[in-house]
């Protein structure tokens, strides 16, 4: 099966992009390194669990969010990532998404808080 023939679409929060809408971006799989895969989740801010579980060939993170020094294209042609890459660029959507989760949390922080006092 090729890579254009597969359902991809990106786990990042509020990023839509998927290959069938976005032919020219690149998605990629999440690390076989557990380490490292634990690392990609953390700066994607979802956790592995009841509503997300990372498989391979089904749940990729796309190209935007790595820097560009980090893909490459293989010989084959095929846009990789350079070993140890980690997803570091987020979109404004992406950014004011996380706000409002922080302020969410925040919130039931002080509201604890309050039902303590
Ligand atoms: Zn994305």
């Amino acid at each position: 099966m090729t890579e254009s023939s597969r359902r991809c679409y990106c786990s990042v929060p509020a990023c839509s992009n998927s290959k069938q809408r976005h032919p020219y971006l690149s998605f990629h799989d999440f690390p076989k390194d557990e380490g490292l895969r634990k690392s990609w989740v953390r700066l994607i801010r979802r956790d592995e669990g009841l509503f997300f579980n990372i498989l391979r060939g089904s749940t990729h993170v796309c190209s935007l969010h790595f820097d560009s020094a980090d893909i490459y294209v293989s010989k084959s042609g095929r846009k990789r990532l350079k070993p140890g890459a980690l997803p570091r660029r987020f979109t404004i959507t992406t950014v004011r998404a996380l706000i409002l989760q922080v302020c969410m949390q925040l919130q039931r922080l002080v509201i604890h808080q309050y039902i303590r006092l």
